[in-house]
């Protein structure tokens, strides 16, 4: 038996494609600890690992509208480091672990796993950096527009590797793999994945399927979702006008912070919720409107159902760029998006056997790619006694 550590920054989305390689690891035998924000101890204890948790000071929220901006949040990351790094290096303090898998995000881990010599695994939960796809090189291109912040940055940093004795990095470093890489996409949906060589394993989608009631209300079914971080009230009703008396069910997830009344009286063949068991729901469905999160995308991926992305960060347009080249589906821009275009991007995809096809073959590719047994493979391959 292993003991096997995970650090992650305490959000879902990169918390959750780990839950179930937990869940197998620890089911394989090994202790595993999770390194976290305290609000997800609940979580990661419910997949089986013990909580190590850390505390941060609370921020006010940043509105990330331009470079200095975005080299800010950049830059409240390595303060989060500064945070976390010493609660987590306190409580490892007599209880190394032999294998440490880190979240791209979670830079704590990529230090401490330096520092202490202990193999390591990075976690890339939305899309992966090579050589050849190496975002890193936009981060400190955006610092570089941004002399203030970057200086504060490396000031910071040097202090935080003199302090905790660290071996040397600089911020593009935090951008590059690790020697093993572990990315929830299979291969073939991958970004450039020609320059992603054998330290990478795309393991696809750990968590396809839970188990939920769901009885669809009809088909064609098409369901609407933006995730769980947008809303956008105004989005739905425009979705509202669109589908209005389509031959087609749909369910908008409006989100836990609109309250699907505020739709106002809805055509008996749409239906509005907070949230829904979204992978049973795509079981059923025909067209997904998504924002193109990696979850979403994979989830719909793995029941072949064809998208219409309306991506609204970065990596979403990244995600949105690889469905269109792939001819998964379509995209449209947040500032396109009409009862008019979205109503038409939605009857084409329905009328478009080609597109079904492909995604049908996508399918295949996320149902063989591995999943969180291969994942858990791989950081058993990091064990020093192999
Ligand atoms: N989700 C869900 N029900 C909903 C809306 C979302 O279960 O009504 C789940 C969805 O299945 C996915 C996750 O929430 O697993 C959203 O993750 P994603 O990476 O797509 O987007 P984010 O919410 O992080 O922007």
């Amino acid at each position: 038996m292993a003991h096997i550590a995970f650090i992650a920054p305490g959000a879902f989305g990169h918390i959750n494609p780990t839950l179930p390689i937990v869940r197998e690891l620890t089911a394989r035998g090994h202790r595993v600890t999770y390194a976290t924000d305290a609000a997800m101890a609940d979580t990661v204890r419910a997949a089986g690992a013990e909580p190590v948790t850390y505390r941060l000071k609370p921020v006010e929220p940043l509105v990330l509208d331009g470079m200095e901006a975005a080299a800010r949040g950049t830059l409240a990351l390595l303060e989060e480091v500064e945070q976390a790094l010493p609660q987590i290096e306190d409580a490892y303090e007599d209880d190394r672990p032999d294998v440490l898998v880190n979240d791209w995000l979670g830079w704590s881990g990529a230090l401490l796993a330096a520092k202490w010599g202990v193999p390591r695994v990075q976690s890339w939960s939305a899309h992966a950096a090579s050589e050849g796809y190496d975002f890193g090189a936009f981060i400190v291109g955006m610092f570089q527009a941004a002399p203030a912040v970057k200086a504060e940055f490396d000031a910071l940093l040097a202090v935080l590797l003199e302090r905790h004795d660290l071996p040397p990095v600089e911020l593009h470093d935090f951008y590059r793999p690790a020697a093993r890489n572990l990315v929830y996409q299979p291969r073939a949906f991958h970004v450039r994945n020609e320059t992603f060589d054998d330290r990478y394993a795309f393991v696809g989608p750990t968590r396809l399927t839970e188990p939920a009631d769901f009885t669809p209300p009809g088909s064609p079914l098409v369901l609407v979702s933006l995730g769980t971080i947008i809303e956008e009230p105004e989005f739905f009703r425009t979705c509202v006008s669109a589908f209005a008396d389509q031959p087609y069910h749909v369910i908008l997830s409006v989100g836990t912070g609109i309250d699907p009344r505020d739709l106002g009286p809805l055509p008996v063949n749409i239906e509005a919720h907070q949230r829904v068991p979204q992978p049973a729901v795509l079981a059923h469905a025909d067209a997904f409107v998504t924002h193109t999160g990696m979850n979403s995308t994979m989830e719909a991926l793995g029941s072949a159902v064809p998208m219409v992305a309306i991506p609204h960060t970065p990596e979403q347009q990244t995600t949105a760029e690889r469905i269109t080249d792939l001819g998964l589906g379509t995209v449209l821009t947040p500032d396109a998006v009409t009862a008019d275009t979205l109503r038409t991007a939605v009857n084409d995809l329905l009328a478009n056997a080609a597109t079904r096809q492909r995604v049908r073959a996508m399918q295949q590719e996320v149902l063989t790619a591995g999943g969180a047994p291969r994942a858990a493979g791989v950081i058993e391959g990091q064990l020093p006694t192999g």
